[in-house]
């Protein structure tokens, strides 16, 4: 049993179609796949496919390139959209000094309320961080940080994941980890206790090796989850497992 602990169904290319991606995936045996939002459309466009299919989960959010839109109204309507039982997540929120597709001052304003937004509905806040990282932790230590927070699409180094095991924050791995030219990211994913690991794909994003450059879809997470599985010495069913049960307790699932 796998999980892709971070994919937008909603967004992927044109000519895939979700549905069918849904189904390789289960085929694959990833029975869990985490769809999260971008915008408020995309936001509830997740909220309506993890509605309809049980092995998906919603996080909805406003991703800091699109900061700009995060007003009051839309928060509103976002805490609105949040209190869905298949929400299980508030994101992807933090702060993007890489595309700066907002203005920094707004980013970190968004990112503030993400983060009171996830800690008055006690959901798990989803971290985007690019190009961020001392930034991003010192706002989550200055608005003292949910609980359960994660790392989406980690891009640190082991620096950065000793900062987050002192904390408790979950470190999630995408299809990068299997690139070539990423020997830091293995050997920050080696430096990561198992009990905060997790297994994305960032769909349709970052296709792991050796689909780089295509498409990307939940049912690859499992090839991240085998070069997890090769970095902390055990195999990929094990990791599955283990990756599976932190998203079961980062996100609160069902067992
Ligand atoms: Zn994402």
């Amino acid at each position: 049993m796998y999980t892709d602990a971070h994919c937008h169904l909603e967004r992927l290319f044109e000519g895939q179609d979700p549905e069918a991606a849904i189904a390789r995936a289960c085929q694959a045996g990833v029975t869990v796949m985490v769809t999260v939002g971008e915008d408020l459309a995309s936001s509830a466009e997740c909220v309506a496919t993890a509605a309809r299919h049980d092995e998906v989960w919603a996080v909805v959010g406003i991703h800091p390139n699109n900061a700009i839109e995060a007003t009051e109204h839309v928060l509103e309507r976002l805490a609105v959209l949040a209190r869905h039982p298949q929400v299980v997540g508030i994101g992807e929120t933090g702060l993007d000094w890489f595309r700066e597709g907002a203005p920094p001052v707004r980013q970190e304003d968004s990112f503030r309320d993400h983060i009171r937004l996830a800690k008055d509905l006690d959901k798990a806040l989803v971290i985007h961080d690019r190009d961020a990282h001392d930034d991003v932790v010192a706002v989550l230590d200055d608005e003292r940080a949910p609980e359960r927070t994660m790392f989406h699409c980690f891009s640190g180094d082991a620096e950065l994941v000793k900062i987050c095991t002192e904390r408790g924050w979950f470190v999630s791995f995408a299809g990068n980890l299997t690139f070539r030219n990423a020997p830091e990211l293995r050997e920050a994913a080696a430096a990561t206790p198992p009990e905060l690991l997790l297994a994305e794909t960032d769909s349709p994003y970052l296709s792991p090796h050796p689909h780089r450059g295509q498409p990307n879809e939940p049912a690859r997470v499992v090839l991240t989850i085998s070069q997890l599985a090769e970095l902390h010495q055990t195999t990929p069913e094990e990791m599955g497992r283990i990756t599976s049960d932190n998203a079961r307790r980062l996100f609160g699932l069902p067992s």
